[in-house]
């Protein structure tokens, strides 16, 4: 069975795909796409890490006639994928390319028109990039063949979905206790192209708006959300779902295989592991995400269970386990260091509820980004 260590390119400088398989696991999750992100690395060659958006390989031709290009990353030449691929080769173990799809704060700055649109028509989270645009959906589908035909496994998908208020930017202020809901609110996008998509979009950009601007204009924060903006924020999801499936044809034409990676368990713990409420499940359509849905156009998909409590892992792998029905493989990403675990024990016990609960793997976020004694709390 595949356990695979999630690892992003600059963490692999010096180090081959021997000594990040040694950490117990069977497979390698390569950012083969990744987003700008300053990082503590504790055992990397640099101890704290500036990563850029864009792709680590040379584009090739995929992406002519585009509008949007990705960025191309520095070390692009050297082929590091490609070195890693013939490792992996060489050792007959996979290798998975994750990719950041829609959030890329590089093209939004440079591409303002395809970032997401608030009801106020302000473009105000320029890393998210709207799923209903079609520029930004020719991307995606470039972008899931571009990495599949670096000879992945398999590509996994973050990102290909809708974004939300409280990471478009990364600095991002508000001197407003907005509450839950006007949080929310703010996050939907009215661009054109939403418009013309979905039906109930005046309405709810006026409700999104008056409910906004009752915040704003000094009333208390808001914590319930209209039905008008819940069902307008699920309306959203045959838009996701599509574009899933137009990702999945592609990466497939290139023989391999979409992994489809929810945000949602990071939307809810990834702070202090502490998730409240509801399962995972019962909320990613706040990211225009329908795990049913997306489960019949895709052969594999992944959750954060960035939970410290095991039966929270278990509740939560057992909601998308019942969404995702039984021929979908289910791969459960776990955070083996703070804030969701403690110790080698506390992790073990977190793997076997997630396995009896219904994942059919389990995985680790992520190899550069924890110090070399939480690496080793991953069972062999
Ligand atoms: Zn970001
Ligand atoms: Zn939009």
């Amino acid at each position: 069975m595949d356990s695979s260590l999630y690892a992003l390119v600059e963490d692999l400088r010096g180090v081959d795909a021997a000594q990040v398989l040694s950490h117990g696991v069977s497979s390698i999750t390569v950012g083969a796409a990744y987003h700008r992100a300053r990082d503590v690395t504790p055992h990397g060659r640099t101890r704290v890490t500036f990563r850029q958006d864009g792709i680590h390989f040379p584009p090739g031709d995929l992406f002519d006639g585009l509008r949007l290009l990705p960025p191309v990353q520095r070390d692009a030449d050297q082929e590091p994928l490609k070195a890693l691929r013939d490792q992996t080769r060489e050792l007959g173990v996979p290798l998975h390319g994750w990719a950041v799809f829609l959030h890329s704060t590089t093209l939004g700055l440079a591409f303002p028109d395809v970032t997401q649109e608030n009801c106020f028509g302000d473009r105000a989270a320029p890393a998210d990039l709207c799923p209903s645009n079609p520029d930004v959906r020719a991307y995606a589908v470039a972008l899931g063949r571009a990495v599949a035909r670096q000879g992945m496994d398999s590509v996994v998908s973050e990102s290909l979905h809708f974004g939300m208020f409280g990471h478009g930017y990364h600095h991002e202020r508000s001197f407003v206790d907005l509450g839950s809901a006007a949080e929310f609110a703010l996050g939907l996008c009215f661009c054109p192209h939403c418009q013309a998509r979905l039906p109930g979009a005046e309405t709810a950009r006026t409700a999104a708006s008056r409910l906004a601007a009752s915040v704003l204009d000094g009333g208390p924060p808001a914590t319930e959300l209209p039905t008008v903006l819940e069902d307008y924020a699920r309306s959203r999801t045959p838009i996701v779902t599509s574009l899933a499936a137009d990702v999945a044809d592609a990466v497939a034409a290139e023989g391999s295989s979409l992994t489809f990676l929810d945000l949602t368990g990071a939307v809810k713990g990834y702070a202090d592991g502490r998730p409240t409420g509801g399962p995972a499940a019962d909320s990613a359509w706040q990211i225009g995400v329908d795990p049913s849905a997306v489960s019949d156009v895709v052969p594999s998909y992944a959750i954060l269970c960035y939970a410290h409590d095991e039966d929270r892992v278990a509740e939560d792998v057992a909601a998308y386990r019942t969404a995702l029905g039984p021929d979908t493989t289910l791969r459960a990403v776990l955070r083996p260091g703070v804030p969701d675990t403690t110790s080698s024990d506390h992790l073990a016990a977190k793997v076997t509820a997630a396995r009896k609960a219904g994942a059919n793997t389990v995985d680790y976020y992520s190899y550069g980004l924890v110090p070399l004694p939480v690496l080793s709390r991953i069972p062999h």
